[in-house]
């Protein structure tokens, strides 16, 4: 799903670097983001707007702006999402203002999304980063998942659904991270960062 009207009222994107990390539900992206902001803190996280209801410990406006569906449509409407999607019956979406102030400042911005969204963004913009946060393996995405248990079992058994056919858009990506262990995987996409701005230099130069 796309949101046609912000395109054309944003289009001067440049200076900061759009990072979007997506990967299968239980590959542990929130984790590795959370860790990789805390060592660098510079870059700004989008907050998404969602129609699902919190979990607990799930703060409104930190982890997720909690709008209902009404809201949410309105939104869609306005053309204030940079992209948006729908899945296991609620709406994900990407408010385009703050990403696009942050960026025209130079800031480098982080989105953490799913799969369909990431790909349209990347269509928009392909100056975007991608980047695949895996598991090792498809058994451990799928003990991890299990664990977690914050699901009911249709949620879960959607989620393990979903799990086979994400894995097969690792393509679209631009680098893929396993997360063996998060400190791997965040000094990897760390790496990966201070590569991209050291690029940035030279093309200054
Ligand atoms: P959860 O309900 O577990 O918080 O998130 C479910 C999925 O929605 C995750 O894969 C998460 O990355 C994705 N998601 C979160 N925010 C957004 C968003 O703004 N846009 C899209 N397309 N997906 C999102």
């Amino acid at each position: 799903m796309k949101s046609k009207k912000s395109e054309s009222k944003y289009k001067t994107l440049n200076k900061g670097h759009l990072l979007i990390m997506s990967g299968p539900s239980g590959a542990g992206k929130g984790t590795v983001v959370c860790e990789l902001l805390c060592r660098m803190p510079e870059i700004k996280l989008s907050v998404s707007a969602t129609t699902r209801k919190p979990r607990n410990g799930e703060v409104d406006g930190v982890s997720y702006f909690f709008i209902t569906e009404e809201e949410f449509l309105k939104m869609i409407k306005d053309g204030e999402f940079l992209e948006y999607d729908r899945h296991f019956e609620n709406y994900y979406g990407t408010p385009i203002k703050y990403v696009y102030e942050n960026l025209e400042q130079g800031k480098d911005v982080l989105l953490e999304i799913d799969i369909a969204g990431a790909k349209q963004v990347k269509e928009k913009y392909p100056e975007a980063k991608l980047f695949f946060i895996d598991a090792p393996s498809i058994d451990e995405l799928k003990r991890r998942l299990v664990c977690r248990n914050s699901e009911s079992q249709n949620q879960l058994n959607e989620r393990l659904l979903r799990v086979e056919e994400e894995i097969k858009c690792r393509q679209i990506y631009d680098y893929v991270v396993i997360n063996d262990t998060v400190d791997n995987a965040v000094n990897k996409i760390i790496q990966i960062i201070k590569e991209m701005r050291i690029n940035d230099n030279k093309t200054a130069d």
